[in-house]
């Protein structure tokens, strides 16, 4: 069997090699997850939200040492894997309390001696391939409605967070799922491959559009649930009512939060001609107070650069903007080793020639264009491919709602950013993606609805 190195991106050091898997694992485990699916589904509802309380004790009773693993393999400051941890605990409580009526048969009709109804039965074998970047939110918001839903899921986390995957594995198997219904997948992008030519009857992806659509074309024939939940280039406009230094400072965590890495990064803003000096001069120095550091420590707020080829896109992005004529405020230049470091960098005179305004980040840099007013953001916004958030900051909620409402995208946020919550839908449009996790929509997305047409005799 094959080992796969784990490094530690803040300063290159090898902190574990574990067995890897290969077409012929992955096909002999994809078996066993299907022979093992029906039993797991016939299980009342409530022994399957038992083990899920059983998981969610184990997150909080291994809490610290699931924090340093995250911290260690991704450069997650040590306070965000915290938080990324503790933010887990209110999305499992959400699907616990949810399942019951999300997944309920209900009754849509009764006359006559006539009735009709919808009955959620689970897909079967599912399987998820996962990204790096909020390991534990992005996994378990497919992996946990998935079990409780009945199916059986193929678990392939990012080679970049696989002792995080193993850990999700190790506290499910000790909460009671079965080990064959619950299946870790190990290994790079090859072993996701493999995955998709498996007896599955759903994929549910979080991960690049480049893979995105991979994904697609290689399972696209065979008609199977797809699920795909994307990058994104996430606008935000600051009317000229807004107040500077307040919108500044939302606006300087909602881009470097994890290091800029999260799919809901903010991306892109745009600011009115009026605050737009003012917003600059808060925003850079808001982000020059964020200390970068050993992510271990407890008040690092830039950590690492997860995936070291990042450097070379963040790289690009800069000398692009920056032999357009935008002007750099700080940060530009990736920052000296051992590991992957990049620090916070700011422009404003940007423009959508150039690179930073329209390819996802992914990383501490940020681009702040003047605009002229509400139809030159609503049209610059809408100048993307992707369309997973958007934002306005006004005191005025009908401006904001005026603007957001001609926005394409599938999280619009007033007044706030960066923000996911399991009662509301995660989606995007266009290249940000297909289907959706989170919210009663989010549990459903794991059962097919099936009709029933009942005449008393
Ligand atoms: P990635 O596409 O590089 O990898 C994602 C997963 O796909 C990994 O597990 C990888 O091993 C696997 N993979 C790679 N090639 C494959 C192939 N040919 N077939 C099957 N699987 C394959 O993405 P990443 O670097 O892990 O994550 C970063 C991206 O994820 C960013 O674009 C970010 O915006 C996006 N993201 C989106 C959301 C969301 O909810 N929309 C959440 C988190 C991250």
């Amino acid at each position: 069997m094959s080992q796969l190195a784990i490094h530690n991106p803040a300063n290159g050091e090898k902190i574990a090699e574990v067995p890897a898997d290969g077409a012929a694992s992955v096909a002999a485990k994809a078996r066993q997850a299907r022979a093992a699916q029906p039993a797991w589904a016939a299980r009342p509802l409530s022994e399957r939200k038992a083990c899920i309380t059983h998981f969610r004790a184990g997150v909080v009773r291994d809490l610290e040492s699931l924090a340093v693993t995250m911290t260690r393999e991704t450069g997650k400051p040590i306070k965000m894997s915290r938080n990324e941890l503790n933010g887990l605990l209110g999305r499992i409580d959400f699907f616990l309390a949810e399942v019951d009526r999300a997944i309920a048969t209900e009754t849509v009709f009764d006359e006559g001696g006539m009735k009709e109804r919808i009955e959620h039965v689970p897909l079967g074998v599912v399987g998820n391939i996962s990204a790096w970047n909020y390991p534990w939110f992005v996994g378990c918001n497919v992996v946990v409605p998935a079990l409780l839903a009945g199916n059986a899921v193929l678990y392939k986390p990012s080679e970049y967070a696989t002792l995080t995957g193993l850990e999700i594995a190790r506290l499910l198997h000790q909460a009671g799922v079965p080990q064959d219904v619950f299946v870790p997948l190990v290994g790079t992008g090859a072993v996701g491959a493999a995955l998709l030519e498996q007896d599955i009857d759903g994929l549910f992806f979080t991960g690049s559009y480049a893979t995105g659509a991979r994904i697609a074309q290689a399972v696209g024939s065979r008609f199977i649930k797809l699920q795909l939940e994307l990058g994104g280039k996430d606008p935000t406009y600051v009317c000229d009512d807004a107040d500077p230094q307040i919108a500044a400072a939302s606006l300087a965590d909602g881009a470097m939060y994890n290091t800029g890495q999260s799919c809901c990064s903010v991306e892109r803003i745009y600011v009115h001609e009026k605050i737009h000096d003012a917003f600059v001069t808060a925003f850079v120095q808001e982000v020059k107070g964020f200390k970068a550091g050993d992510p271990m420590s407890e008040d690092s707020y830039i950590g690492a650069i997860t995936r070291a080829p990042q450097l070379d896109v963040l790289d690009a992005q800069v000398a692009d903007a920056k032999a357009k004529g935008a002007k750099l405020h700080t940060g530009g230049q990736r920052l000296p080793g051992p590991g992957n470091w990049y620090p916070p960098t700011v422009f404003s005179n940007v423009n959508h020639g150039m690179e930073l305004m329209k390819e996802e980040s992914f990383g501490p840099i940020i681009g702040i264009q003047k605009v002229a007013g509400d139809e030159e953001a609503v049209r610059l916004m809408n100048d993307s491919r992707y369309g997973l958030t958007a934002g306005v900051y006004t005191p005025n909620g009908e401006r904001a709602h005026a603007v957001l409402d001609r926005v394409n995208a599938g999280s619009l946020y007033w007044n706030c950013c960066d923000r996911v919550s399991p009662r509301l839908p995660w989606s995007g449009f266009g290249d940000s993606g297909v289907g959706l996790t989170l919210s009663k929509y989010g549990i459903q997305a794991f059962t097919r609805p099936r009709a029933w047409h009942l005449r008393r005799a």
